[in-house]
């Protein structure tokens, strides 16, 4: 059976790092929805001409949009095993189609590690967050800075901070998440999948606590 992990959390709280270190150690596809987004604006495409304003403004792709190109990427081979899923579902339609998706393939969501922190703390971390052009490696400028300013660690290339992680937007970002995306902490937390996980640890912290959680 191939196990599927859905991340939660809001803008800011180390979702996106989590997922990275997550699917290194459990051999999963790393399917981030707003990296794919992202990769699509970067090249142009129709479906990236379609969603750059609304990802700059902060708001939510609309839904068809949203699954079709994650129905697209879970077909790929790498996902045979599984995959952690970061950043999708983000609304209830979603998860629902999440679910009738992954029934196809023979599989279920098996654990929705939901990774929380104040909203003080969540703004701090993703308006001083940059974000490595190649491959998407993460830093901060005060709390994990790369060893030379403004040049990935891993792939030399360059860091530039993300057009919706400037201050007024991740609020916005914040207040998206709030509305739309925390009705399905209680969707997971009936289905008795949600595992809490807090987010104000260290990174190291963090992953060891999920680690620990998703082993058991
Ligand atoms: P992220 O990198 O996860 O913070 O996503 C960046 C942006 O991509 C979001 O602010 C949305 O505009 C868009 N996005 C990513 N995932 C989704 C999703 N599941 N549904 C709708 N929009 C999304």
């Amino acid at each position: 059976m191939p196990t599927f992990i859905v991340l939660l959390g809001p803008p800011g709280v180390g979702k996106g790092t989590q997922a990275r270190i997550l699917s290194e150690t459990n051999k999963l596809a790393h399917i981030s929805s707003g990296d794919l987004f992202r990769e699509n604006i970067k090249n142009q495409t129709e479906l990236g001409k379609q969603v750059k304003a609304i990802l700059d403004k902060g708001e939510l792709v609309p839904d068809d949009l949203t699954i079709s190109m994650i129905r697209d990427r879970l077909t790929k081979p790498d996902c045979v095993t599984g995959a952690i899923l970061d950043g999708f579902p983000r609304t209830p339609a979603q998860a629902n189609a999440l679910e009738t998706m992954l029934a196809e393939f023979g599989g279920e969501v098996n654990a929705v590690p939901y990774i929380s922190a104040a909203e003080s703390i969540l703004v701090e971390r993703a308006s001083g967050r940059w974000t490595c052009k190649a491959q998407g490696h993460i830093y901060h400028e005060k709390f994990n800075p790369p060893q030379q300013a403004g040049v990935c660690d891993i792939d030399g290339s360059e860091i530039y901070q993300r057009e919706d992680d400037k201050v007024e937007t991740v609020s916005k970002r914040i207040r998206v998440y709030l509305d739309q995306t925390m009705p399905l902490v209680e969707h997971y937390r009936k289905a008795g999948k949600l595992i809490e996980i807090d987010g104000t640890k260290p990174v190291e912290e963090v992953t060891k606590d999920l680690l620990a959680a998703l082993n058991k």
